[in-house]
């Protein structure tokens, strides 16, 4: 299950329409959606080559805001194994940068602590080896517990929302915060520049090549 964050224009429970805005203008609920079908195009692509069954399930495929809880609730509805939501980051200085993945903290009641950390840890394996590919000075900000994410962690990642608490194989979750669109050279290599469309798409696959590695190990 693949979750492209924000969407629409109407403020949510555990979701905003919007939260980036990129140096070119463009809104981060637009990336996120793009980028999301990049994904599930390469989980696809790659898994038809090597005769690998999967399927993949958007929580969104048009602008349109789902609330956080009810994000979640389709991996449990779905029986998805996997959660991953998709966002770019924003800051105001505009020198700050960099590629992070979050899990849901022990402390906030992961029924599955373990598994969450590898899938995060996949995913976040994929998205540097993407991101160096297309940029020697790609900056790993690591795997982190979402009690660093702010107050309340992160809506999505609950494992009451997910239906974990119900089922005898918790799914793994993770949420990706890609890069920082506020950056101008980030901008260029994934929002504006001419290559920006291939360099998601390429970072898109290197992710699906480190989500099926975890998926089918
Ligand atoms: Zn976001």
């Amino acid at each position: 299950m693949i979750d492209p964050g924000h969407g629409g224009t109407v403020k949510l429970p555990g979701s905003a329409p919007n939260n980036a805005t990129s140096v070119s203008g463009v809104a981060e609920k637009v990336l996120t959606l793009d980028f999301g079908f990049c994904l599930r195009d390469a989980l696809v692509a790659q898994a038809a080559r090597t005769g690998e069954r999967i399927t993949v399930a958007l929580t969104r495929e048009t602008d349109v805001n789902v609330a956080g809880a009810a994000r979640a609730a389709l991996v449990g509805a779905l029986g998805a194994r996997a959660f991953l939501s998709l966002h770019f980051n924003g800051a105001a200085d505009p020198a700050v940068r960099g590629s992070e993945t979050f899990y849901r903290a022990a402390e906030k009641g992961n029924v599955n602590p373990a598994p969450d950390i590898a899938f995060a840890g996949a995913v976040q394996a994929g998205l540097m080896a993407g991101m160096r590919a297309i940029d020697p000075a790609a900056k790993d900000r690591g795997v982190k517990p979402d009690s660093q994410s702010g107050p309340g962690g992160i809506g999505v990642l609950n494992d009451a929302a997910l239906g974990n608490l119900r089922r005898p194989r918790p799914a793994v979750a993770a949420l990706a915060e890609l890069e920082f669109i506020t950056h101008p050279r980030v901008d260029r290599l994934l929002v504006s520049g001419a290559a920006a469309q291939a360099n998601r798409q390429a970072v898109a696959g290197r992710m699906a090549e480190a989500i099926r590695g975890y998926l089918s190990a």
